[in-house]
């Protein structure tokens, strides 16, 4: 029996423990007992009743045994993993899927601002004030969150601060349609303007201070350290660099998936920081895994975008047609039905999971059609950018 330990129980790690196979020992470690619709968290910190669901419903009835501690250290010499719990982990193989965080590093973010991983207490903020808030980031996740709390609090005065003009990487339609739906729910939208640090309920920025009561930071995401500590070869941002089956390049019995992996799609390029792409990752690193233990050479990753969809309240969305490489094409669904059809997609994300639960090959994504095989490309520094 091979043991695999898959590190994260997010989109990314659970897809891979749920898809491998038998012969396989899979042991799952995550400092949390539920998985988080992080996907939602904009919707919850708006007053969503909840995003958790407990792993248990994940994983019963299959043998995979989840260890609820902290990663604290990585020894791939030793081929084990230490937690904060005292614990130590050996493995055959390893999967790494811890994910990423909001990048806190300007100055004054950490102690004066909220971030998506402080959801709970963003939320009650929130619901305890009166006053205004500034989202910072105009990335989809800015915007999700901007706009969920301007239709939950309507008057309270949402303002989002970008660096770039909103969703720049949407189609013209798109941006257009964006800038309406902001517009109609009363979120200001301050583009061009660069935040330099933050201090209690004031951000100071290249254009001048701009004051509100509550501060949310969703500016960019960072990975965790671990890996480079660890002595695996990373990107510039510190993701596990990974061949076409989702191999770390350094240490051949450690897979990388999901935010902390910095993966590259032949004719797609590097894939951005989305569960849109990582739950596909996972899974192939999951039959990646399953046909190297069966003496098998695995097949190289096949992926291609199809959507962007954005969330903008409850009541509408903006689904973006994009090509295999993420650029957009111009057609866009908007208003109710494209709030449909996101929802739908966030309910498929949870369907999914459980699906697998049951049958490992439940479980589909977009992929390009190739004549023949194209020749895997090493992964690069990284240009890529979350969501
Ligand atoms: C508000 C918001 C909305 C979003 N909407 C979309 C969307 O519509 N579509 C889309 O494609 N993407 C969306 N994203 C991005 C998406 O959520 C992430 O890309 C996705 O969650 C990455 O999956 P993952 O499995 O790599 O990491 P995660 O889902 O973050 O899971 C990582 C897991 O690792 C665990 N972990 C981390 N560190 C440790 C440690 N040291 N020890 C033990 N466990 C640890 C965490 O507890 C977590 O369970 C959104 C993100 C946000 C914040």
């Amino acid at each position: 029996m091979t043991h695999v330990v898959v590190l994260g129980a997010g989109y990314a790690g659970l897809t891979t423990a749920l898809r491998l196979g038998r012969g396989q020992r899979v042991t799952i470690v995550d400092t949390a007992a539920d998985f988080t619709e992080r996907i939602r968290l904009h919707e919850y910190v708006a007053g969503r009743p909840s995003v958790s669901i407990p792993l248990t419903e994940f994983t019963k009835g299959r043998d995979i045994a989840t260890v609820r501690d902290t990663v604290t250290a990585i020894d791939p010499e030793r081929r084990t993993v230490h937690t904060g719990g005292g614990r130590e982990i050996t493995y055959d193989i390893l999967v790494y899927a811890l994910g990423s965080r909001t990048d806190t590093r300007t100055p004054g973010v950490a102690e004066h601002a909220f971030t998506v991983e402080n959801a709970s207490e963003l939320r009650e903020r929130v619901r305890a004030g009166a006053g205004s808030v500034a989202v910072v980031g105009g990335g989809l996740t800015g915007i999700e969150m901007a706009a969920e709390l301007a239709e939950a609090y309507p008057g309270r005065g949402v303002e989002l601060v970008t660096a770039d003009a909103p969703g720049d990487r949407l189609s013209v339609k798109g941006k257009e349609y964006l800038r309406a739906a902001l517009e109609r729910l009363g979120v200001t939208v301050r583009p061009g303007v660069r935040v330099s640090h933050v201090d209690e309920g004031m951000l100071r920025t290249d254009k001048g201070d701009i004051t509100a009561e509550v501060i949310v930071w969703a500016a960019s995401f960072a990975v965790s350290a671990l890996a480079a500590e660890a002595g695996l070869d990373v990107d510039d941002r510190g993701r596990i660099r990974v061949d076409d089956t989702l191999r770390s390049l350094s240490h051949p019995d450690v897979y990388a998936v999901g935010d902390a992996a910095a993966v590259h799609v032949p004719g797609v390029g590097e894939l951005r920081m989305s569960c849109a792409s990582g739950m596909p990752v996972g899974a192939h690193a999951a039959d990646a895994i399953t046909a190297r233990a069966a003496g098998r050479e695995p097949a190289q990753l096949n992926f291609r975008y199809f959507i962007q969809c954005v969330s903008l309240g409850r009541r509408a969305g903006l689904i973006q047609a994009v090509r295999a490489d993420d650029s957009p094409k111009e057609w866009v669904l908007r208003g109710r039905a494209g709030a449909f059809v996101k929802e739908q997609i966030c309910r498929s994300t949870v369907s999914s999971l459980r699906l697998l639960r049951r049958t490992r090959h439940g479980y589909w994504w977009p992929k390009r059609r190739t004549r023949s095989a194209v020749p895997s490309a090493p992964t690069g520094s990284s240009s890529t950018s979350s969501r």
